[in-house]
């Protein structure tokens, strides 16, 4: 079934199973990567009819059967034998009252606080840079209490040890590549005199760019797990801090702050046996308790699992779910009357330290965990709930950001 409007086609898929309540939020976000002409994608809560808005002249069956074939293959891979995984709530403060209920974009574009470059690229002002800050001190607060070391990782990663982590299979979707001119007279030349955009982007011809080595990185703990690969971990045990840039590509997802091609995260990052990391782990939860009661974040910490692909998403989420490997601080946000991750409790049990072959003293390899914020997440969702006007905010904030 399809209607026409201006702003192209919209086509109504029925999925052949219906999608489980757990899972619309997981689908409809995957519907994001299907087809390059879909501009917009959602499952209707009952899970039993998807909207997708398409570009295209007109409708034909052709262009039906493509799209449907498409998305009844993500359907019967995500959907297929799943089962809902049970939700752990490690601490629920969702009900903190807060002041304010708008979404706060509009008034942030309005003073200059958030200006857009492009599509999931934002630049950010005085405001929520100073608030971005206030969360950072209490970041760094926290890596102190466990004496991490600091760190600074570079922002490109290398394909090979994207490759030796198994991260193509995992997140193909979300990478972004890094390339440059290949090393070729002509090539230089003709660029330097023809290169023009348009809507669609660099008119370049893609033999014009060099093998791809490098991608944008999409995580901070990475960089450290490398720079200890393929020997023993001195003192057996590493705590272990560092903010950067990170990328993941979200398609037609990419939305506010909310949701950033380019964003930024701050880690607090464990290397040791199992029992230091989920140790630690569990005490910096702890002590982000107090720090965000202070900030006055309305907020849950719920067990998760990470965006994986279509292909492997079941049998990594089931995976995830199972050992309690990842649990979520989400942040309410109460213009849409949902929650939004703003950080994140990770353990990757043995797997890099099997994967990047590091190993603790008794040659075992060593297990990994991590703590990660996301900085401009953690401030929109702060504005959200409290507003631009910092004399709503709570004292702590207030003073920290005005002195
Ligand atoms: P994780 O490694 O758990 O996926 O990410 C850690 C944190 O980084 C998330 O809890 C979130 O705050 C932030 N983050 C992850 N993806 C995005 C994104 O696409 N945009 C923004 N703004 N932050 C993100
Ligand atoms: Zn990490």
């Amino acid at each position: 079934m399809s209607d026409t409007t201006h702003a192209g086609l919209t086509i109504e898929i029925t999925p052949g199973v219906d999608i489980p309540a757990h899972l619309v939020g997981e689908v409809q976000s995957k519907l994001a990567y299907v087809d390059e002409r879909i501009r917009a994608a959602e499952v209707a809560p009952s899970g039993d009819r998807i909207t997708l808005q398409v570009q295209a002249e007109e409708d034909t069956p052709q262009l039906q059967a493509e799209l449907d074939e498409k998305v009844q293959r993500v359907i019967d891979t995500m959907v297929k034998g799943a089962f809902k995984p049970k939700i752990q709530v490690l601490e629920d403060h969702l009900q903190r009252p807060t002041p304010y209920n708008q979404d706060p974009m509009q008034e942030l574009v309005a003073r200059g606080e958030v200006s857009q470059e492009a599509t999931g690229m934002f630049s950010l002002g005085p405001l929520v840079t100073r608030l971005i800050d206030y969360f950072e001190d209490q970041f760094l607060g926290l890596a102190d209490a466990f004496d991490a070391n600091p760190y600074r990782f570079p922002t490109l990663i290398p394909a090979k040890y994207l490759e030796r982590v198994n991260y193509f299979s995992a997140f193909p979707h979300s990478l972004s590549f890094v390339t440059h001119l290949r090393e070729d007279l002509d090539v230089i030349d003709e660029f330097a005199q023809h290169a023009a955009c348009d809507q669609h982007g660099l008119n370049t011809p893609p033999d014009s760019f060099a093998q791809v080595q490098a991608l944008l990185s999409p995580a901070v703990c990475y960089h450290l797990y490398f720079s200890l690969a393929d020997q023993p971990l001195p003192n057996g045990r590493l705590a272990a801090t560092a903010v950067g840039s990170c990328f993941r590509y979200e398609a037609i997802n990419l939305a506010s702050l909310e949701r950033l091609w380019n964003f930024t995260m701050r880690e607090v990052i464990f290397v040791g046996p199992k029992d230091y990391v989920l140790k630690n782990r569990e005490n910096a939860r702890q002590h982000m308790s107090q720090v965000l009661e202070e900030t006055g974040l309305a907020y849950r910490v719920e067990s998760a699992n990470d965006p994986f692909f279509i292909g492997e998403f079941r049998k990594q989420a089931a995976f995830q779910s199972a050992f309690q490997l990842k649990f979520e601080i989400r942040a309410r946000l109460p213009f849409e009357d949902s929650t939004l991750a703003v950080g994140s409790y990770n353990y990757h049990q043995d797997f890099f330290g099997r994967h990047l072959n590091i190993s603790l003293p008794d040659g075992s390899p060593a297990h990994t965990g991590c703590v990660a914020f996301g900085l401009e997440r953690i401030a929109f969702a702060f504005l959200a709930q409290y507003g631009l006007d910092v004399r709503d905010w709570p004292a702590s904030v207030r003073e920290a950001v005005h002195g």
